[in-house]
């Protein structure tokens, strides 16, 4: 039987290519999506037509109980979550000074929160099967701090946090927990910045002088699942293009 992938927010931009690239190693894939999204069908006929077999689930991952249903779902359809990729996420970009605690909690839920709701849910059933995969998708504002980014900072660092001792009681049970912290990706998070300061602030702290591809971030989640990862937990792999060297 193929390993099962569940890709929180598989239909983003991140998402997306991570679904596809576990798809071509053979995992069975489960993209989960918002009860809110509107083209989640059309996304999945899309793939459908590209040859990808993926299967759709909605789950609000700041809901712990949605979270508890999509998992019941899956095992029940398709199987128990072998691979499990936390990679839902938001921003609410704006000062200290102008942020609410509306701001502040919908990120909070939504990046931080949203890694318990979903481990919680799929890490018994690892345990007992002695093997696992949690690959926690945080951000290199997580590692360096972000001007306007309290929230988002916060939330990505609280995810390694979560990594670095989850990692540690879940070990011997063949069980990895990583996190993976790219810098910036051209996905519709990062070409919604203006264009202008895409060009003149961001580009140039990238010594590699691009955006990271998604498919690049998509290769590192398919090693972390891969039985030849099984040595390598708790770590924060930078992901960069080398604007931070952590
Ligand atoms: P997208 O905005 O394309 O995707 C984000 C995904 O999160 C969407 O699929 C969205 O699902 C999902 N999501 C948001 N809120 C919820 C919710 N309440 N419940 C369930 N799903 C939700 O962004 P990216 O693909 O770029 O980002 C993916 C991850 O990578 C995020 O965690 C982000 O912080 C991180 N990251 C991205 C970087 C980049 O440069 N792009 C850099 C560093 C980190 P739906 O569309 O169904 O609402």
């Amino acid at each position: 039987m193929p390993h099962v992938a569940l890709v929180t927010g598989g239909m983003g931009g991140l998402g997306e290519a991570i679904c596809m690239k576990m798809a071509a190693l053979g995992y069975r894939v489960v993209a989960t999506y918002s009860p809110s999204n509107a083209s989640a069908q059309e996304w999945l006929t899309k793939m459908h037509h590209l040859g990808y077999g993926f299967i759709g689930v909605p789950c609000d991952v700041t809901h712990f109980d949605s979270c508890a249903a999509c998992v019941a779902q899956v095992e029940k359809e398709v199987g128990p979550v072998d691979v499990l990729v936390n990679n839902a996420g938001i921003t609410r970009d704006m000062t200290f000074r102008k942020m609410t605690k509306a701001d502040w909690d919908a990120v909070m839920h939504t990046n931080l929160d949203s890694v318990f709701n979903m481990t919680k849910q799929v890490m018994d059933g690892m345990t007992a099967r002695k093997w696992g995969r949690v690959i926690n998708v945080a951000s290199v504002n997580g590692q360096k701090g972000a001007f306007g980014q309290t929230n988002y900072a916060a939330a990505k660092a609280g995810m390694h946090g979560f990594t670095k001792s989850l990692a540690q009681e879940v070990a011997k049970f063949g069980v990895t927990v990583n996190t993976i912290s790219p810098g910036y990706i051209g996905t519709r998070m990062v070409t919604s910045i203006p264009h202008e300061i895409l060009e003149s602030k961001i580009l140039p702290q990238i010594p590699v002088s691009r955006l990271g591809k998604p498919e690049e971030v998509a290769g590192l989640v398919a090693y972390l699942a891969s039985d030849e990862a099984a040595f390598l937990t708790g770590a924060n792999i930078s992901i960069n293009g080398g604007q931070h060297m952590y």
